[in-house]
């Protein structure tokens, strides 16, 4: 199909500095829990973003020196000149698709711990960040930056800047954002200098311009020099000379950088969460950048609709439309918007499961998109699988995340898939889940798949077909995959973290018995030790019912998982909002005759509330019960022609939705496959090219 005029301005090609960017799209730095450790897959990871069609492909964060280390958080370094030939792999992979490779030099300054290197942080003033996320907490306060340390700074960047250009870089970059060391000298109340650094607007944002001189000057007019930089803070802050700091920052600085890359000041607000930020949050404390520059501008914003894309253009706010998210969700978003395919974008649901793998140190995870960070050690591409290497039939029971990813995979692959759902629409979890207050994008994962389904004439969907396994046995496919998800348990556990057995009784309710109808009365507890979204979603769906409500975490915060997905802050706000009463470090001991019964997780000491309904959110077991009553019959089995039966999903393993599509993604890819193809590779640094070794190659 050919590409809809609309769109023509986002494929114009864009001058950054001395290069030229192949048209709008632009993926920006992001961490994405890939190390030096994992050169190949790194480079698999963002070749495929340019081979999708992204004119700039960036790295995430990599330190220049060993004096920024945020170990054990994955970040990626340009230390020495060993560290080239890692990033090279990558620049090669995102130039072999026409690509524009972007690296983001970084020193953290006083928010890292140096845990690795057992260097002293440093920051303008030795003031300390105040972290409330226990990954970034840490015991050792930061050191003052003397004369010397602001010089061999400047030096850092500049050697960097230097690797940078030989890995085969186009664009570098000075970052001043996020609470990392140039944005500490931004502002007055980390940066208390009294020297050339401090003070002033002007002398605060010294380092940033002399951090931007000495990368032009590194790379020789070779590389466009980009800035980027958080706005948030100095955009509240009046200015004698400007509207804000941030105008006056932009207007001292205004062409210096050969592109600007705005952004927010912290995780949960530049990278916020769909549940309580829309596309496009970031545009009231951006919109002027352009207005102060000639230079291209590039912002994100979760953009996934080619018309909002549009827009941003149109109305002066970018340049360039950044995209973390949206290019992991859907790598491909550019060549299909290009091809008059923009149905077919996979939209990202701002569900932040990505950025939780960041803090847990893994490569990155998205719901959406179950091949990203497996493209070399799996070899999964997010556009192409292999075709059915059988004649088989498969069986899908169940069409929740992990059915539908399933058997839109296997129906890609060119099998005959029969899905039974017992109920009268497709979805899963997601029937009910997308209806609770802020989880409305989430349905994103169902339209994209229902919508991929109906263009498969090879897979049929069985609405309102709840089966047996005597069904499943009549039906006779090759194949039998059952995903019929899990179930809510009204479990109760001890002060030492272990169960204590069930509490049964009127008025004690799962999420399930919402989701299939029942109305608890108030006074409600939500009682939370699943710590993900659901219990504070349907506290707020309660509140919003008009209920008094109670939320009891056994945890020291509500939602506690979800300081990993950036939810955590807005959670509480959330909470508080509603007028709903919290209780952490606290469990349920007893519910019975209207008195809720409540103990301190490390004291015991009891507290007693009037409550009429007790919903518990905490342990899930998989529906695998037709699995069983199966796999307990292999003379029927195999008199029905079934070659396998397969749990899938929450079925097999209760968790959050990226896991069901996974695992569905999964069982399609290796149905049939060649057993020594499975399993994943393993990535390994490149080894240091020693004398020694190198005699060993020539020898060889
Ligand atoms: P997952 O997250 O693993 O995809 P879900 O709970 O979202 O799991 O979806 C499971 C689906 O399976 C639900 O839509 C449910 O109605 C369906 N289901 C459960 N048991 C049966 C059955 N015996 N026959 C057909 N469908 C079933
Ligand atoms: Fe978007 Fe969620 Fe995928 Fe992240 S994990 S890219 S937020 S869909």
């Amino acid at each position: 199909m050919a590409r809809n005029p609309r769109y023509d301005i986002l494929f114009e090609p864009v001058r950054i500095g001395p290069v030229t960017a192949r048209n709008r799209f632009y993926a920006v730095p992001h961490a994405a829990g890939m190390t030096n450790t994992m050169p190949h897959m790194r480079a698999a990871f963002r070749g495929t973003k340019a081979e999708g069609g992204w004119g700039v492909v960036c790295t995430g964060y990599v330190s220049i020196d060993p004096t920024s280390d945020d170990a054990p958080l994955p970040y990626a370094t340009l230390w020495d000149d060993d560290d080239i030939r890692s990033h090279a792999l990558m620049t090669q992979a995102v130039h072999d698709q026409g690509a524009l490779a972007g690296i983001e030099l970084w020193h953290g300054g006083g928010s890292v711990m140096n845990r690795l290197s057992r260097t002293p942080p440093m920051s303008p003033s030795g003031t300390a960040w105040m972290a409330t996320h226990v990954n970034f907490m840490g015991n050792q306060r930061p050191r003052v930056m003397d004369q010397a340390d602001i010089r061999q700074l400047l030096k850092w960047q500049a050697d960097a800047a230097r690797r940078a250009r030989s890995a085969g870089f186009d664009i570098v970059y000075v970052y001043a954002g996020m609470g990392y060391l140039p944005y500490e000298f931004l502002l007055p109340e980390w940066n208390m200098r009294t020297d050339a650094y401090g003070g002033s607007l002007a002398n605060r944002a010294r380092i940033v311009r002399e951090l931007l001189e000495v990368t032009h000057e590194a790379v020789q007019g070779k590389c466009a020099v980009a800035l980027r930089i958080s706005l948030e803070e100095l955009r509240a802050r009046p200015s004698e000379a400007a509207a804000s700091e941030a105008h006056e920052l932009v207007g001292l600085m205004a062409d210096l950088p050969d592109l600007w890359d705005v952004k927010l000041d912290s995780s949960p607000t530049d990278c916020a969460p769909s549940r309580f930020a829309p596309e496009g949050s970031h545009e009231p404390v951006i919109d002027f950048v352009k207005t102060l520059t000639k230079r291209p501008v590039v912002g994100v914003g979760r953009f996934t609709s080619p018309d909002t894309m549009v827009g941003q253009i149109k109305r002066g706010v970018l340049d360039l439309i950044g995209a973390a998210r949206p290019s992991i969700a859907d790598p491909f978003l550019p060549n299909k918007i290009d091809e008059g395919r923009e149905q077919d974008i996979r939209e990202c649901i701002g569900c932040n499961i990505c950025i939780s793998s960041w803090h847990d140190s893994v490569p990155v995870r998205c719901t959406q998109n179950p091949t990203i960070g497996e493209e070399w050690r799996r070899g999964w591409h997010p556009e192409r699988i292999a075709p059915a290497a059988s004649g088989a039939s498969v069986l899908v029971v169940g069409s929740g995340p992990a059915g539908l990813e399933c058997a839109l995979s296997l129906g890609r692959r060119g099998y005959e898939v029969n899905v039974a759902e017992a109920a009268d629409e497709i979805g899963g979890r997601l029937r009910f889940e997308t209806r609770l207050p802020g989880l409305g994008a989430w349905g994103r994962v169902l339209d994209w798949r229902r919508g991929q389904l109906e263009k498969l004439g090879n897979v049929n969907i069985y609405r309102g077909n709840r089966l047996s396994a005597d069904d499943i046995l009549e039906l006779g496919n090759t194949h039998v995959v059952i995903a019929t998800g899990s179930r809510w348990a009204r479990l109760l556990y001890s002060p030492l973290e272990v169960p204590t057995g069930r509490i049964e009784g009127p008025g004690i309710y799962t999420p399930d018995d919402i989701a299939e109808g029942a109305q608890p009365e108030g006074p409600v507890a939500v009682y939370d030790f699943d710590n993900y979204y659901m219990g504070s979603v349907l506290a707020e769906h309660l509140a919003r019912r008009g209920l008094e409500v109670r939320y009891v975490t056994p945890a020291g915060h509500a939602s506690a998982w979800t300081i990993m997905s950036n939810e955590q802050p807005q959670t509480h706000r959330m909470l508080s909002a509603h007028g709903i009463a919290l209780h952490t470090l606290t469990r349920v001991t007893d519910f019975k005759a209207g008195e809720l019964t409540l103990a301190n997780q490390f004291t015991n000491a009891e507290s007693r509330y009037p409550c009429r309904s007790l919903v518990i959110v905490g342990a899930r077991f998989g529906n695998d019960f037709l699995h069983g009553a199966l796999t307990a019959r292999p003379e029927d089995l195999k008199d029905a022609g079934i070659v396998s039966v397969t749990r899938i999903g929450d079925a097999a393993a209760p968790g959050a939705i990226v896991h069901a599509v996974y695992s569905g993604h999964r069982y399609a890819r290796e149905l049939d496959a060649d057993p020594a193809s499975l399993g994943h590779r393993r990535d390994a640094p490149l080894a240091r090219r020693t004398a020694a070794r190198a005699e060993l190659e020539t020898e060889a």
